[in-house]
């Protein structure tokens, strides 16, 4: 027996390869991009996806084993290109560098992973969008509430919070992250939860007892160097403790990843939800307020005409803004006064737009600065934008607000750091900071010397040329320089006979030679080893300049939200000045009552020439509650509906509003129901997801809520439609705490006649004129229901034979007799008169009951009358006796 019988297959391998899946076995779940050299390298089943998605030729090597191993590469400088790609497909990626230098080492080179980069956890540029927080959140459950913690590493912001379990939803799709981590294993049952609101997230999970509470605790306060979290406001008696669990596993989970101290997260803050209005996802999604319906409409969002942001950080906030309206009079009032004040003041409006011009993303360069991944032009960049503070916090001692004035003073203070970074670094530093030039002279007399003795070098060889041509008599004689050779002299063929003893032949070329000099080498060595030196030197000093950015983080973050906070007042002041908005009024009521209203979307996506006609909104708890609003398709409802739902939230976003007057009651949940949202690919049909929509507003709408509803009842067939939206209605109408102020949209003409029954239902139309044969939208809503539904007119519009046309008013005709019943009540309400009491209402399940089995019994008499006994054989005979038998057996009792 030879030894090679004994071989386990992962002896045969190669070293690399043994080093390569010892890597791999520890993290499984990426894609690990192995250098190799001037490569990256995948291996086996990574390779083939990196040939997927990159498009990348696949190969196979042997690397000892029994099979070929696939193989895919590319150059290392195209890193970004390739990882971000990955990322964006959803894979994780593991960058495994080589830690040693190949020249030292013994064997393999020595590797290592030295960051594992997803969708929630990318930092760099070229991965995440300048103008929205890329966030990773972190949920786990602990008994009858969620823990939800969220980060955006970029900027180092770090929130968490409690909520109740059935929030979960509406707080992923308000915060809208790129990844979602979870504790344990893929059984977790949230698992299906996130997957359901957000298809589109990667998932990622972590070691479950990393989110336990006392650990978690633990590790954040480690990491925070503090003895409690009390300070941060999560350690107080009854304070959110899954909170606490959501974060320690969060930042567990992300110092693994990044194998970084994450000292740029300096603290975490509680995230206030009952501050905000609750938004229900499809709310955010109807309303249009951070993305378009439909993709490929790219602008015609409410953030797309808000932002007229100068800098990141300002377009960021506001984007935060748009999906967290207030509830408090006051931080609203506040934040109107600070848009009032810019809107007025031209002076202070067109100076601060000037300076935050100026001033680059300082949040996401303090984060890179503290990561230690800033280079020389990001230093300067910050420094640039710090000089910019004092002329803004001479603005802001002017401003009304509190918060405002506060937000000025956190920008003072900075006048020394900006003195060191801009007398250290040079004007245009190159990107790489180990390759030297990039620090001023004068800043250490030990570069300065290091650097003259270069430059004196340097002078000496560019004299070089000189003496030698007249030492030799050579007048081509060269002195050049390249990689492989360094410094050499070339003298051309025709003048080889002239070459002087001392020159040493290093290289043949086909016109000439090329020598050196002993002397030439000496300096070369010199030259180049105080090149060396200067680099060094030169990292070093930066590295420490960084390391004393790096000690103001938090408070260059602070600044960095005041910076924002004004960016975003500018903005919400540039809108309301060129589109003419109003400063809304709020209350504590549950009225709105809106004069000449525009949507403020529709409004600036109209075609040039068209004109947005405004419209009143009067809906008051007390005599307008719902406001039942009929007219043809196109005639505008859907506008409407929206404008009044977008006019509240824009006034408490702390927005003025496309309105000539508005009073707003502040509402606290805004909900919505549009349109038919087709959610089949999750095995949702679309009526479901319809009554699903609405039993969520039936359960939780307030008398502070506002409801959209628009076309409920339209995904099944119209009688079941009309019920259920007329019992709706009724329901919002009657039910004692949940009478949200309601905008009701419909085609079911039928609906009107509720408003002859419910004292706060009242009917709007929308004005159409016929005109030649042509509809005519007005876009003007008026009191009263719509005389019809012009379905008939559009049909002879679009050529449909007149008979048909002729018939069917005819049959419209006898649909509208009937109703009313002979006492002349509205038929549909019949129902309801004749099982008022509450006996009867419980007695409805047994009724269905009752029903059925009546039914059932009356299939089986049908089937025994439809019966030819002429043509049936005796076995046929007795099978069908079985089959009777058997369902008579299934009747209830
Ligand atoms: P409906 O819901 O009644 O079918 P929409 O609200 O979708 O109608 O409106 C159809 C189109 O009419 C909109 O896309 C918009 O271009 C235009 N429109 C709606 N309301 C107005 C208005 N008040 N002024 C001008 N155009 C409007």
């Amino acid at each position: 027996m030879t030894s090679l019988e004994f071989q386990s297959p992962s002896d045969s391998l190669t070293p690399l390869m043994r080093q390569y899946n010892a890597i791999k076995a520890q993290n499984p779940d990426t894609v690990l991009l192995y250098r190799m050299g001037d490569f990256y390298e995948m291996f086996n089943e990574d390779a083939k996806i990196a040939s997927k998605v990159l498009g990348l030729t696949l190969t196979a090597r042997n690397h000892g084993g029994a099979e070929d191993v696939p193989l895919a590469g590319f150059p290392y400088h195209a890193i970004d290109r390739y990882a971000n790609r990955l990322v964006k497909a959803g894979y994780k990626i593991a960058i495994c560098e080589q830690t040693e230098d190949p020249k030292n080492a013994k064997g393999v080179v020595k590797r290592d992973i030295v960051e594992i980069i997803t969708a929630g956890t990318a930092t760099e540029d070229n991965f995440i969008e300048e103008k929205s927080n890329n966030f990773i959140v972190g949920v786990v459950s602990a008994s009858d509430a969620l823990g939800i913690a969220i980060c955006d590493l970029s900027t180092g912001l770090f929130e968490a919070e409690q909520i109740p379990k059935d929030m979960l939803g509406e707080e992923l799709v308000r915060i809208d992250p790129a990844e979602i981590l979870l504790a344990g294993e893929e059984d977790n049952p949230l698992s299906a939860d996130v997957k359901n609101v957000l298809p589109q997230a990667l998932v990622s999970r972590y070691d479950a007892w990393k989110f336990e509470h006392d650990i978690a605790d633990k590790y954040l306060c480690a990491h925070f160097g503090v003895a409690t979290l009390s300070g941060f406001g999560f350690s107080a008696p009854g304070a959110p403790a899954a909170a606490v669990c959501a974060a320690g596993g969060l930042l567990a989970y992300l110092k693994e990843q990044k194998k970084n101290d994450l000292r740029h997260i300096v603290a975490l803050s509680p995230r206030a939800l009952s501050s905000f209005a609750d938004l229900d996802p499809s709310t955010i999604r109807n309303l249009e307020l951070l993305r378009p319906m439909h993709a490929d409409d790219e602008d015609g969002t409410l953030l797309w005409v808000l932002d007229k942001t100068s800098t990141a950080m300002g377009a960021r906030l506001l984007r935060t803004w748009i999906t967290h309206p207030l509830r408090d009079i006051g931080a609203i009032s506040e934040r109107l006064d600070c848009v009032a004040w810019l809107k007025a003041d031209v002076f202070v409006k067109g100076e601060a737009e000037l300076f935050l011009r100026q001033i680059a993303d300082i949040e996401r360069l303090i984060g890179r600065v503290a990561y230690e991944r800033a280079n020389a032009r990001d230093a300067a960049a910050l420094a640039k934008s710090l000089a910019v503070f004092p002329r803004i916090v001479k603005l802001l001692s002017a401003a009304p607000s509190l918060s405002l004035v506060e937000a000025g003073t956190s920008l003072e203070g900075f006048d020394p750091l900006v003195e060191s970074v801009l007398t250290t670094i040079v004007e245009s530093p190159p990107l790489s900071i180990r390759e030297g030039g990039l620090i001023k002279t004068g800043v250490s007399a030990e570069l300065d010397e290091v650097r003259s003795a270069t430059v004196n070098g340097k002078k000496w060889i560019a004299s070089l040329q000189e003496s030698e041509r007249s030492r030799t008599g050579i007048s081509s004689l060269r002195v050049g320089y390249n990689r492989v050779f360094g410094y050499y002299i070339e003298v051309s063929k025709a003048n080889l006979g002239s070459v002087p003893e001392n020159y040493i032949r290093k290289q043949t070329l086909v016109n000439g030679e090329r020598f050196i000099t002993p002397e030439l080498k000496d300096m070369e060595a010199k030259i180049l080893g105080a090149d060396e030196k200067c680099a060094a030197l030169e990292y070093d000093l930066f590295v420490a300049l960084r390391s004393t950015i790096a000690a103001q983080c938090a408070a260059i973050q602070k600044a960095a939200r005041a910076i924002a906070l004004l960016d975003v007042y500018l903005s919400l002041a540039k809108a309301a000045t060129e589109y003419g908005y109003c400063r809304p009024v709020l209350a504590e009521s549950a009225d709105l009552a809106i004069r000449e209203g525009r949507h403020p979307v529709v409004e600036r996506m109209l075609a040039a020439g068209d004109q947005f006609v405004p419209n009143d909104t009067d809906c008051r708890a007390l005599d307008s509650q719902i406001l039942l609003i009929t007219g043809p398709n196109m005639a505008g409802k859907s506008t409407y509906l929206r404008q009044n739902a977008l006019i509240a939230l824009m006034a408490q976003m702390g927005s003025f509003v496309p309105a000539a007057s508005a009073q707003i009651g502040v509402v606290d949940k805004f909900y919505t129901r549009v349109g038919a949202s087709d959610r089949l690919a999750r095995g949702q049909s679309t009526f479901l997801v319809e009554m699903i929509e609405v039993a969520n507003i039936l359960n939780n709408a307030t008398d502070k809520s506002l409801v959209l509803l628009d076309e409920v009842g339209r995904g099944t067939s119209t009688f079941d439609g009309i019920s259920i939206a007329w019992a709706v209605a009724e329901y919002l109408h009657e039910a004692q705490g949940r009478r949200p102020r309601t905008f009701f949209a419909t085609h079911y003409h039928e609906l009107t006649e509720l408003a002859l029954l419910f004292p706060r239902i009242k009917n709007l139309h929308i004005k159409v004129k016929e005109w030649n044969d042509k509809i005519i939208f007005l876009r003007k809503i008026d009191q009263g229901s719509c005389d019809h539904s012009y379905g008939i007119q559009v049909a002879r519009l679009a050529g449909v034979p007149k008979a048909v046309i002729i018939r069917a008013k005819e049959i419209l005709a006898n649909l509208e007799n009937m109703e009313f019943s002979p006492d002349h009540k509205p038929i549909l309400a019949r129902h309801r008169e004749a099982k008022k009491s509450a006996r009867e209402a419980e007695r409805f399940d047994v009724g269905v009951q009752l029903n059925m089995i009546d039914s059932m019994k009356g299939e089986i008499i049908q089937q025994l009358l439809d019966l030819d006994l002429n043509q049936l054989t005796p076995l046929d005979a007795l099978n069908l006796l079985a089959e009777l038998k058997k369902r008579a057996g299934e009747i209830p009792e």
